[in-house]
């Protein structure tokens, strides 16, 4: 009898049933004073294109770093700051801190790069959200096009109508919209005409199991063809062996992100990757040079 209530008490409360979780109070007053203190960082993944696999930009990825718990992951801190609203205040500096970093990054590249920003819901919808945006791209004198920003089908379908008119001013300004996360959500694929999107991330769920999973592939196959008819770039999430990039790259997968060409990494490490990647071009035209 015990034992059954148990288990109604364990399906009630699930958190898919009881609606958001309960925040840990103590992480959440740890946030604020991690602001003050400056603990939060930025790590960058590369995205590269899946046949030369030459960086093409790269995603950033809010980082943690508190004194005594270490590193706490974005799943555990950004829902907090999604409620409380301090998102508002990590996102506007992060996408500034993203684009100055960017322009550093093509310095040392001597190559034009993009960068891709998460933007939460509350950030989406957030008054003073097309400021923010503008303000980064003034501030590090970025071109518009060289930032995607990356929502979620759940960001949009809140509310449509406010989001095609956020939408449309960011397309003003050359910003590209990812879908992050794609085929996850709950939404029709009829947003795909509504809104002016240029990107779609398939996400790491659907690329995990290839390429031996029938089910997966026929899925990739579909958004990459989907893709390809309405003219978006695709950037395959999650890709960790070769077999997996090997299979995308056939069915026309142009960009991959992954732990297999990169995983997150500090601005410093991104750096020497970059410049790594230069000398690997300068030497044959260097041996050729002293050939002459
Ligand atoms: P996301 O935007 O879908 O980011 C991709 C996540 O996949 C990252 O997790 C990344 O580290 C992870 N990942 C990339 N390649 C691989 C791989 O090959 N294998 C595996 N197992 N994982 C891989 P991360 O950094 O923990 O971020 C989790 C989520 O937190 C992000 O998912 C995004 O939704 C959110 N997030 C992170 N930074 C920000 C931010 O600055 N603002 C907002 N609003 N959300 C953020
Ligand atoms: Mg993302
Ligand atoms: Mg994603
Ligand atoms: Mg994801």
């Amino acid at each position: 009898r015990a034992k059954e209530t148990g288990k109604a008490r364990a399906l009630v409360y699930s958190p898919a049933l009881a609606g958001p979780p309960q925040h840990d109070i103590s992480l959440e007053a740890a946030m604020f004073q991690a602001v003050r203190e400056g603990e939060f960082l930025l790590y960058y993944q590369p995205i590269v294109d899946a046949h030369t696999r030459e960086i093409q930009g790269f995603e950033t990825l809010m980082r943690w770093k508190h004194p005594t718990l270490g590193m706490v992951p974005p799943a555990r801190f950004i829902p907090i700051a999604e409620t409380n609203g301090l998102i508002n205040l990590l996102g506007a500096w992060a996408l500034k801190a993203a684009c100055v970093q960017l322009k550093q990054f093509e310095e040392v590249a001597k190559r034009s790069l993009y960068i891709s920003v998460n933007i939460s819901p509350r950030q989406f919808r957030n008054d003073k959200f097309l400021d923010v945006l503008d303000d980064a791209i003034a501030f590090s004198g970025l071109l518009g096009e060289q930032l995607v920003l990356e929502i979620t089908e759940g960001t949009l379908m809140i509310d449509p109508v406010h989001a095609e008119s956020i939408l449309s001013k960011m397309a003003e300004r050359k910003a590209r919209i990812a879908i992050d996360d794609f085929g996850t959500g709950y939404s029709s694929l009829a947003y795909l005409k509504r809104f002016p999107i240029s990107v779609l991330k398939i996400d790491r769920t659907f690329i995990r199991d290839l390429p031996g999973s029938a089910k997966d592939g026929a899925i990739c196959n579909a958004v990459l063809d989907l893709a390809k008819h309405l003219d978006l770039s695709v950037v395959a999430e999650g890709v960790e062996t070769e077999e997996q990039l090997q299979y995308l790259e056939e069915r026309g997968c142009q960009y991959i992100q992954g732990y297999l060409t990169g995983k997150p990494m500090a601005a410093n490490v991104a750096l020497a990757a970059l410049k790594e990647s230069i000398h690997a071009k300068l030497v044959p035209a260097e041996l050729r040079q002293v050939a002459q």
